[in-house]
């Protein structure tokens, strides 16, 4: 049975990296690459734009839990200095690379839903 398009689905789509229309097509055709179109229902994804819009988001989100955990373990344990550094560095950098696809993934799917594009002009409107 296919699955109704509702903002819910396109965002489980986006987060699964799929495209956001059939939910069978992948979005990207490398890490943070948006595919031309979709290989199963040529949805045209040529409009896409996530900007630094998932970048922006994920940096709270890594930040957040980071910060969190630094405090947590430096209140729980008072462990030497070098091993905050091997193990928040690595955690962030990791952290940060999972979660970046899946959320493009959403904030493309949220836009495909909402069919959000770049603002023009159109002729004449403008002087
Ligand atoms: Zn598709």
């Amino acid at each position: 049975m296919h699955e109704k398009n509702t903002i819910r689905t396109a965002m489980k789509r986006g987060l699964r990296c799929c495209c956001p229309h059939c939910g069978q097509g992948r979005l990207f055709q490398a890490y943070l690459k948006i595919s031309d179109k979709c290989s199963v229902c040529d949805q045209d994804f040529s409009k896409a734009d996530s900007a630094d819009g998932p970048a922006f988001f994920i940096m709270f989100v890594v930040g957040f839990i980071i910060v969190i955990g630094v405090f947590i373990v430096e209140r729980s344990y008072a462990p030497p200095l070098w091993v905050h550094a091997v193990l928040w560095g690595p955690l962030t950098f990791g952290l940060s690379f999972l979660l970046l696809q899946p959320f493009k993934g959403l904030w493309i799917a949220v836009q495909f839903y909402h069919r959000a594009e770049e603002a023009r002009f159109s002729d004449g409107d403008h002087s």
